[in-house]
């Protein structure tokens, strides 16, 4: 085995899956599994695929293309906002795009028509959170231009992001204006708008606790689907496995080391000037892995007394000096990735993706 390695327990994720739809279908929610956090893998494609999963959502085309050769008979929806030159790419090759810009919705439609492909779009709205999004002051602007599209562009409903840019919270004030939004829209377009796209995993917790608006009828889910966690309201969230992966890596030095650093102390290999405590002697253990591979911040030890010092681009340096167990050159230490950790883990070519049924 190479290390360091990322190892995902595709079991938990497809239980994960399973509960996810069982509750959304239970509150009359479609849920789109979203794959982006882990870099869209066929085995995870796959695993979404046999939870149930009928569209998968990624922020990259070169993602959306990947699962799509290898995993048959699903939906794509690209949940990104498109570049302007990634248009005809996009309309090519996924089922759904999410949007926020007019012009951007024009020459959709425009190529849509002169290719006589069929594609769909969900407008984007901004509740507070400021990433993407129009404006609620936006509705009479929108229904203009949707009204004159052709007819091989359908506006198939409205999304919603949170927590995303600013940590903004799903709450029922901004849902409920969402709500608010999508009545306009439908009134002043007269259009159906089916879908009506509430969030993402801090959404799910939303609905866990009784408190989503009635009305959304779907949820993006990467995080809960992936950890079983939401970072926004930092949960694990009730009924899902958090035990879903770990990153492994292998001890290259073990030695009782000052914890003080001597010497004059300038910058750190990232530009930092780090201050650490004196504790006196302390048995420091040297890992194969660094800011190349993970997110430092992102790991929790799973050993017991294990506990995380620094880290450069390709060392990290534990603080071993209360682990009941010993440990030697050569034994491996185990890590629960966060979201930002699985990320940066599974983007890393120098990390090993093991993928386990169980
Ligand atoms: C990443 C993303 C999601 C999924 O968010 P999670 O917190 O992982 O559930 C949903 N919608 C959009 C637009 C996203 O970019």
């Amino acid at each position: 085995m190479s290390y360091p390695l990322l190892r995902i327990h595709l079991d938990a994720i497809r239980q994960n899956g399973k509960e996810i739809i069982r509750r959304c279908k239970e509150n009359g929610i479609d849920a789109w599994a979203v794959s982006k956090g882990i870099s869209a893998f066929k085995e995870i494609a796959q695993a979404y695929k046999e939870a149930g999963f009928k569209v998968i959502c990624d922020s990259r085309l070169l993602n959306i293309h990947g699962m799509q050769h290898s995993v048959e008979g699903l939906q794509y929806a690209l949940i990104r906002i498109p570049m302007r030159s990634e248009i005809k790419e996009a309309i090519e090759t996924s089922d759904y795009t999410l949007v926020s810009d007019l012009g951007t919705i024009k020459n959709m439609s425009d190529l849509c028509h002169k290719l006589g492909k069929k594609h769909k779009i969900i407008l984007m709205f901004d509740m507070g959170d400021l990433r993407e999004g129009f404006l609620h002051s936006d509705v009479d602007d929108i229904a203009k231009c949707v009204v004159n599209l052709h007819g091989e562009l359908e506006v198939a409903g409205i999304g919603v992001n949170f927590s995303c840019a600013s940590g903004v919270l799903p709450m029922p004030e901004n849902i409920d204006e969402f709500i608010q939004i999508h009545k306009e829209l439908k009134e002043k377009t007269g259009l159906e708008l089916p879908i009506v796209s509430g969030g993402s995993s801090c959404s799910y917790v939303q609905l866990c606790r009784g408190e989503l608006n009635h009305s959304v009828n779907s949820l993006r889910i990467g995080e809960a689907l992936l950890l079983g966690r939401d970072m926004a309201f930092d949960v694990d969230i009730p009924g899902l496995n958090q035990s879903t992966m770990e990153i492994e890596a292998e001890l290259v030095e073990l030695r009782e080391k000052p914890s003080k650093p001597h010497g004059k102390i300038g910058h750190d290999a990232f530009g930092h000037v780090p201050s650490f405590e004196d504790k006196g002697l302390r048995l420091r253990g040297i890992l194969s892995i660094g800011k190349q591979d993970v997110q430092i911040e992102g790991l929790t030890p799973l050993q017991d007394g294990v506990t995380i010092v620094t880290a450069s681009s390709d060392h990290m340096i534990v603080d071993l000096t209360d682990c009941p167990d010993k440990y030697k050159v050569g034994d491996i230490l185990t890590f629960l990735p966060n979201y930002v950790a699985m990320l940066a883990a599974s983007t890393s070519p120098y990390v090993t993706k093991v993928f386990e049924n169980n």
